[in-house]
């Protein structure tokens, strides 16, 4: 099938052979037939298939038909400004030889030019929060729009943004064609789409919320504080052309940029805490290879588009299970082979548990392959404060500051918040409202019982020993493993019967 199959415009055609698409991809050749025939839709299809192409070129198409005369025909939604920012350029793309205007908004930078680049727009792609600013500051009108299309559902829901979509689409007009586009299908996302769409079609590319299949994942177990070494360690030797590396906060984000620097590695950091300018130049340098590493959070990430990426590092494990998804969805973009790595301590192994129930698959358990406390890490040295090299030379001595505790939600087996830490962190990018109703389907316990409970698999431990290519005389490398058996077995049964412990223990109280 080639897009000439679809009867399309020849100046969108022409545009299409120029940024250098030959097939569709299979989101293109369900979508694309059933947007051109007017229906509305509901698109299973995860990051990375193809999407935004898929409802762009039916939509740019219908749009060309007819005379432009300056209203915004067409109102794209979708959750972060960095989505926004790349479909914006696809569209762009797509109808380089067409009359139509184009124009996104979203949040975090002033208004004013937006407000300005609104006059004559044909198409809109706004952030909702944004969008429902200058609608209610009367510089938008909607009831002009014949397409509207929501991408990435299911993250405008996680990211607390379904209030502000409902009250976007009432002011559009009923007489619309509406398509729904997201990458897992939760029972939310079905109820809106029963709201707002009309005898929808449906069409998925994938099994709900499966994983890209050409990514080879690796998972890596690895106690917390010797994440850097293996970061570094796979970054001097098997990833030499460099990853995108995701946390779940932007402080860790940023501890991450000035670990890499340290040792050598060039790295920056997209976080909702950089300026929007600041991650344009950060993603720009890291297309343009002028940095080995990217260091994103997951918010900042959406909608990264970067053609060829190799590798996706999970430096931490994301709490919510569809964002494993999306994340490892940056690597092996449109076909192309990916690979994603996991890197799992303690107290995320029930956050794996709950992906791989997700992806319905195990993720492949690899050694570490090196003694990671052979791993050299430079750090620099930190000047003093004035007030504390005062001090000291009074004979002072400064108290070091106590490291904060974190403590670990959701160890329970029960998936309690489905906000992100980074939400957590209060991203100024995201006009998040009420968090989701507990009600929803993260009120349902998961699997009490961890898989973590036990070890990975109930081989003995000698023969587990030899499928990591260990030495078992050496307790060194046990430590690359959560810190030895012994750790191992008594955490697990410390997990496992906590309850029990503590109500013996009261009772030992009482009879005390
Ligand atoms: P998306 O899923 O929309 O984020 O698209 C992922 C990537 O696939 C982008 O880099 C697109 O430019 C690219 N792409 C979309 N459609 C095609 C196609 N038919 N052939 C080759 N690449 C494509």
């Amino acid at each position: 099938m080639t897009f000439n199959d679809f009867d399309l415009n020849p100046l969108i055609n022409k545009a299409i052979v120029q940024v250098g698409y030959e097939t569709p991809t299979p989101i293109q050749q369900k979508a694309i037939p059933i947007i051109l025939a007017n229906n509305d839709l509901i698109a299973c299809a995860q990051t990375g298939t193809g999407k935004t192409a898929a409802f762009s070129i039916p939509m740019l198409n219908k749009l060309a038909a007819k005379k432009q005369d300056g209203k915004i025909r067409a109102l794209i939604l979708t959750p972060t400004r960095e989505l926004a920012i790349q479909i914006h350029e696809n569209v762009i793309d797509y109808s380089k030889f067409l009359d139509l205007k184009t124009t996104v908004i979203y949040g975090g930078v002033k208004q004013k030019n937006q407000v300005t680049a609104l006059a004559n727009t044909n198409i809109l792609i706004a952030t909702p929060g944004r969008l429902l600013d200058l609608m209610n500051q009367k510089y938008i009108t909607l009831k002009d729009v014949e397409i509207l299309i929501l991408d990435e559902a299911d993250r405008m829901l996680d990211m607390g943004f379904i209030h502000d979509v409902k009250k976007v689409v009432k002011a559009v007009s009923n007489k619309r064609q509406t398509l729904l586009f997201s990458a897992t299908m939760p029972k939310e996302i079905k109820k809106l789409a029963q709201e707002f769409l009309t005898n929808p079609m449906n069409v998925s590319v994938t099994p709900e919320s499966s994983t890209v299949e050409v990514i080879k994942q690796e998972l890596y177990h690895v106690n917390k504080n010797d994440k850097k070494k293996l970061l570094i360690h796979l970054l001097r030797t098997d990833l030499k052309d460099g990853a995108l590396v995701f946390t779940r906060t932007k402080a860790n984000a940023n501890r991450v940029v000035k670990l890499l620097i340290e040792n050598g590695i060039e790295a920056k950091a997209i976080h909702g805490n950089k300026s929007q300018a600041a991650r344009v130049i950060a993603l720009q340098e890291f297309k343009d290879k002028k940095i080995e590493v990217l260091v994103a959070t997951d918010i900042a990430a959406r909608g990264i588009d970067i053609d060829l990426l190799d590798c996706v590092v999970n430096y931490e494990i994301p709490n919510i299970f569809e964002t494993y998804v999306h994340r490892i969805g940056r690597s092996g973009r449109a076909g192309a082979k990916g690979r994603a790595i996991s890197f799992c301590d303690y107290d995320e192994r029930e956050y794996i548990t709950g992906i791989e129930k997700l992806i319905k698959q195990e993720i492949p358990l690899m050694p570490v392959n090196c003694d990671l406390d052979k791993v050299e890490l430079f750090k620099s040295v930190k000047t003093p404060r004035t007030s504390e090299r005062r001090s000291s030379d009074n004979g002072n001595k400064i108290k070091p500051k106590k490291p904060k505790e974190k403590k670990v939600k959701g160890i329970s087996g029960i998936r309690v918040d489905k906000k992100s830490d980074e939400s957590k962190e209060n991203s100024s990018e995201q006009k998040a409202s009420k968090p989701r109703d507990s009600k929803t389907r993260d009120s349902k316990p998961r699997d009490a019982k961890p898989r973590d409970a036990k070890p990975r698999d109930s081989k003995s431990n000698e023969s587990k020993d030899k499928r990591f290519g260990r030495n078992t005389e050496k307790s060194k490398s046990d430590n690359q493993n959560f810190g030895g058996n012994k750790i191992k077995q008594r955490n697990a049964r410390n997990f496992e019967s906590k309850n029990n412990a503590d109500k013996s223990a009261r009772k030992v109280q009482r009879k005390g």
